[in-house]
């Protein structure tokens, strides 16, 4: 058996809700968080890392993300939904060769585990062919973030090829259990036309998938003809993350969180991009598991303290003071535990309850900006950043240490990344 004690931190656990345990160790054994108390004594033949002075916390869950981006980056600032469709996906992404979804999307997955994500939702709407999607996964394995592989076909809108290569993908690249699963990452009834998405739920049923999607950030109209449309063909029962959300109303909140939905907020693009009203407290009210995501790093920040800080700006800064209900606890709980619910994966990962996967960070305290804090939870949500992730795990594996990531060459991979970036965008 393997062990790590980390010892004497400020552990923060997250489930049910964020609490501190000042003075605290975390035993994990094969992978797994096996206690979390103080004194434990250290296990024979156990590494020990002295987290004397530095926060402990389970890793962060990115519920969306389009991995694949991160050579666009800064590409649309400014922009607006109606840019991102046209720019990014109209012009720039039927230009990504294999190679090209292969260097994103694992500069990508490296950006979010050096910040102390160590799971994320991949959206990855590059599939232009089975070479694209082989590389897409071989880059999220690459990486040693835990990820869920969002598969969404573009290979055209013949239905039974759809079926076809959603088929191989399922069975031949997911064949077996890792860190990395596959949802259906469903085009739905708001972009896609009826048949498509009838299909996208059927096949995610037979191929037992679940489904994550875009619905609710077009419109309040098209929000509420979408979800009819699942209510019509009785597909809401289905398990469906809806990503953006926004222009959902509390009754229609209600019924996403009474058929087992959950959601995915993305605060800092849905506001830079204008997709509407703040999501994620007006959820959570309605009682639907609430995570975050960076969404792109097209327009907007790819770590998740970023993403924390956004939620907690924009919850309470909500006309009439509606969100000031909304803490820090309440950002750092959809950061992590909440995400993963979101995800479906709240029994893996999110908290640091014994028999979790060991998925987990340790945060330096010793700089000018996170020095003095008064309120552990407080200062992750609103002083963090990257630059403090010192230590990052995922199922007990190291995956950065002494804040540099382990068993990767980030030179040569940010010399690739710019080489297709410059091919790409010239
Ligand atoms: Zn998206």
């Amino acid at each position: 058996m393997t062990s790590t004690l980390l010892r004497n931190g400020v552990v923060i656990d997250t489930a049910p809700e964020p609490t501190v345990l000042d003075r605290a160790d975390v035993l994990v054994e094969d992978g797994r968080i096996a206690a979390v108390g103080s004194g434990l004594p250290v296990p024979p033949g156990a590494e020990v890392i002295d987290a004397t002075g530095r926060i402990v916390l389970p890793g962060f869950v990115d519920t969306h993300r389009h991995t694949w981006q991160a050579g666009i980056r800064a590409l649309l600032p400014d922009g607006t939904l109606g840019g991102y469709l046209q720019r990014i996906l109209g012009e720039i992404a039927p230009g990504y060769t294999p190679d090209d979804v292969h260097t994103g999307t694992l500069a990508g997955a490296l950006e979010s585990l050096d910040s102390g994500i160590t799971t994320l939702v991949d959206w990855s709407h590059i599939q232009f062919g089975p070479a694209h999607t082989d590389a897409s996964v071989a880059a999220l394995r690459a990486s040693g973030v835990r990820a869920v592989f969002g598969y969404c076909y573009l290979g055209g809108d013949d239905l039974d090829a759809f079926a076809a290569e959603t088929t191989r993908v399922r069975r031949e690249l997911f064949d077996t259990t890792g860190t990395v699963s596959m949802a259906m990452g469903a085009l739905g009834p708001e972009i896609a036309d009826g048949e498509r998405a009838l299909r996208e739920w059927r096949l995610a049923r037979d191929l037992d998938l679940t489904i994550t999607t875009h619905m609710g950030g077009h419109g309040a109209e098209s929000a509420a003809r979408g979800l009819a449309f699942l209510e019509r063909h009785g597909l809401m029962d289905h398990p469906t993350m809806y990503v953006h959300a926004n222009f959902y109303t509390g009754e229609e909140f209600k019924r996403i969180a009474g058929t087992g939905g959950t959601v995915s907020a993305t605060p800092a693009i849905e506001a830079a991009l204008d997709l509407g009203p703040a999501a994620t407290g007006r959820a959570l009210a309605a009682g639907v598991p609430t995570g975050l995501g960076a969404d792109t790093v097209v327009s907007g920040p790819g770590d998740m303290f970023s993403v924390m800080r956004a939620a907690y700006v924009l919850e309470r800064g909500r006309p009439d003071s509606a969100g000031l209900a909304f803490s820090t606890s309440d950002a750092l709980r959809a950061a992590t535990i909440g995400g993963a619910e979101t995800a479906g994966l709240a029994d893996l990962t999110g908290s640091l309850t014994p028999g979790k996967q060991a998925d987990l960070l340790v945060l330096r305290t010793d700089t000018l900006g996170m020095a003095s804090a008064h309120d552990p939870i407080a200062a992750v949500v609103l002083h963090a950043e990257t630059r403090n992730v010192d230590t990052v795990l995922v199922g007990g594996r190291t995956v950065k240490r002494d804040g540099v990531l382990v068993g990767q060459d980030v030179p040569a991979l940010l010399e690739s990344l710019a080489a297709s970036a410059e091919r790409l965008v010239g």
